[in-house]
């Protein structure tokens, strides 16, 4: 995948510079040690015609807090940084797009605090997802990191360390993605995205405690209020999850997508029979801010 050409500009603490002139300092802290915050953010094309970032100020609070996590500073406000976003995606001439910003420690190859970081926010197109694919997904041998052992909490970069192989072990097995579970067991989340389960017209999905608490997560439950579809926050078991009627990812990049199986379970009740299909159907259409038509099944 081509994520920049010698056309693509980055923002970089303030100024516009070109991807493929732009360097990063191999003693830095953050390499070595993934000591690193990140985000990952959507901009679409509207139903208007318009490019509007999906939730962002949602996204820069949470690298905020992430940042404030780790003990890095982090010296922008939201509101600059969204305009930062606004002036990259404009100048690489993208609407749908993926944002992502990180913000990164120099050079140090001690585990002391800095006095600095750096910031820099990268975009590539990224179209929307069509959403008829369903994922044949497998239970993970690696559980999610133990909350006292990482701020889970934050969106931190070496944290990727156990989606890396959580998502290959299960690519590796044939399957499309992984689901982890929490250190206690419970169903937690897969690599990139929370998830959500359908049973007897109600939907359940993980509490905040061993999850990153995802933007799209807040989005689905949002969803649920709208279209006064009942759901439950709890904790879950692999053997709940087989027995619901139907079973979905939410994510900024994965958007909604529902699932064909869990392990050698197959989700009994048809995609477009459920009403995890119909909050699909109305993320896609809040992204773009297109008003949602309610069909009933
Ligand atoms: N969990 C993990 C581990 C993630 O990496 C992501 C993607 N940021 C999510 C959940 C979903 O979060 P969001 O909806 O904010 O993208």
């Amino acid at each position: 995948m081509a994520y920049y050409n010698e056309n693509t500009v980055l923002w970089l603490d303030g100024q516009l510079v070109k991807a493929s002139e732009a360097k990063t300092d191999l003693y830095g802290q953050s390499l070595h040690y993934g000591y690193a915050v990140f985000e990952g953010i959507r901009s679409y094309r509207t139903a208007a015609g318009t490019t509007k970032i999906f939730k962002p100020v949602e996204h820069y609070v949470r690298l905020q807090r992430s940042a404030a996590a780790m003990n890095m500073p982090l010296n922008y406000s939201a509101e600059d940084l969204i305009a930062a976003t606004y002036e990259v995606l404009a100048k690489n001439n993208l609407q749908d797009a993926y944002i992502r910003p990180i913000v990164y420690a120099p050079a140090n190859m001690s585990f002391n605090l800095n006095t600095e970081s750096y910031t820099a926010i990268q975009t590539w197109e990224m179209a929307p997802f069509l959403g008829d694919k369903l994922l044949r997904v497998m239970t993970s041998s690696f559980q999610r990191p133990n909350p006292k052992g990482f701020k889970i909490e934050a969106k931190a970069s070496g944290h990727y360390v156990n989606s890396i192989l959580a998502s290959q072990e299960a690519k590796g097995k044939g399957f499309d993605e992984a689901l982890l579970t929490d250190m206690n067991g419970h169903v937690a989340e897969g690599p990139g995205a929370n998830v959500f389960f359908e049973k007897d017209g109600k939907l359940f999905t993980p509490a905040t405690g061993n999850i990153l608490p995802g933007i799209t997560r807040a989005t689905v439950l949002e969803i649920c209020r709208e279209l006064d579809i009942p759901v439950e926050e709890g904790h879950f078991t692999t053997r709940d999850l087989s027995q619901a009627d139907a079973a979905f990812f939410c994510g900024t990049a994965a958007e909604v997508i529902g699932w064909q199986s869990l392990d050698d379970h197959a989700f009994p009740t048809p995609w477009k029979d459920t009403l995890s299909r119909q909050i699909q159907q109305a993320y896609k259409d809040k992204v773009i801010e297109k008003q949602t038509e309610l069909v009933t099944i």
